[in-house]
């Protein structure tokens, strides 16, 4: 039965086996891996997990649930927990001697964003390979769209500039206790940064693609307008490979990549 209130900390607990033990299978191959799992709540992946991989440390803010898994996996010298806001947690310190490391969670929806704007900024550092993750079915959508698709937005364009993004399967809100209001899916990120191949800096980058998503209906042209790019520079800049009426959901990284460089071009010919 659905309810109108909201469990705290999107505490929306996974009560299907098969699922849980898709979601430890989507990662593949673990065993000489380090995992983070993101709010492990009473452990129901957490298991899985720990028989896969080299290593575990699971994330989980509230304190009451994080005592529990703790003293769960008190005699497993491979499995660490973690008191701790997966936000404020600098996954670089859980790295130990490994290159990169692997993250699974059924996140919790409401900062669902902000965790995938984390990951993204570790994958920058290198600190990420993959990520099987779980979040509401419409946000996943939207992420693993491609240009061309209504769904295609900014969130979409900047997380395709960091992975590789593979759609797996949907779940119903009978899956979990509480059932949520929602349907949910769980992606597959391979963690791919993509700024050097297209020659674009992050900072830069990331705002020009806020810029151009800013209104839906509008152009791209007209969203890099409202940006504060004047007509003069666009017309110099605008690419063959964009026609002039193109919405951004049309263009591809590429194209969008090509555009940004030679504004960014001009301006600093024009600041010399
Ligand atoms: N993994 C469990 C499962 O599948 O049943 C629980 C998933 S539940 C959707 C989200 C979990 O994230 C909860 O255990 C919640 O307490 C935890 N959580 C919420 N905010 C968090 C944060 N900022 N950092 C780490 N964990 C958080």
């Amino acid at each position: 039965m659905s309810s109108n209130k909201k469990p705290k900390l999107g505490q929306n607990f996974l009560v299907d086996e098969n699922a849980c033990l898709h979601i430890a299978e989507a990662l593949g191959d673990a065993s000489a891996r380090t995992v983070v799992e993101i709010g492990p709540g009473h452990g129901a992946i957490t298991e899985l997990l720990a028989a896969r991989c080299r290593r575990l440390h699971c994330i989980e803010f509230d304190p009451a649930l994080a005592r529990e898994l703790a003293f769960r996996f008190r005699n497993d010298d491979h499995v660490t927990v973690h008191h701790a806001d997966i936000l404020a947690t600098d996954l670089k310190t859980m790295l130990g001697e490994e290159a990169s490391l692997d993250v699974v969670g059924n996140l919790p929806y409401y900062i669902t964003s902000d965790i995938l704007l984390h990951l993204f900024g570790a994958a920058r550092e290198g600190v990420v390979g993959r990520a099987v993750v779980m979040m509401q079915r419409e946000v996943a959508e939207r992420i693993a769209a491609g240009p061309g698709s209504s769904e295609y937005g900014a969130l979409s364009a900047v997380t395709q500039m960091h992975a590789r993004v593979t759609n797996l399967f949907t779940l119903p809100p009978s899956a979990f206790s509480p059932p949520p209001d929602v349907f949910s899916t769980v992606l597959r990120m391979e963690f791919a940064p993509r700024f050097a191949e297209l020659g674009v800096e992050f900072e830069g980058f990331n705002r020009f693609l806020r810029a151009s998503f800013a209104q839906k209906r509008k152009t791209l042209a007209n969203n890099l307008r409202a940006a504060g790019y004047s007509p003069a520079e666009l017309t110099a800049a605008w690419p063959e490979t964009i026609a002039l009426q193109a919405r951004s959901e049309a263009v591809s990284l590429e194209a969008m990549a090509g555009l940004y460089r030679a504004l960014e071009a001009a301006r600093a010919t024009e600041a010399r």
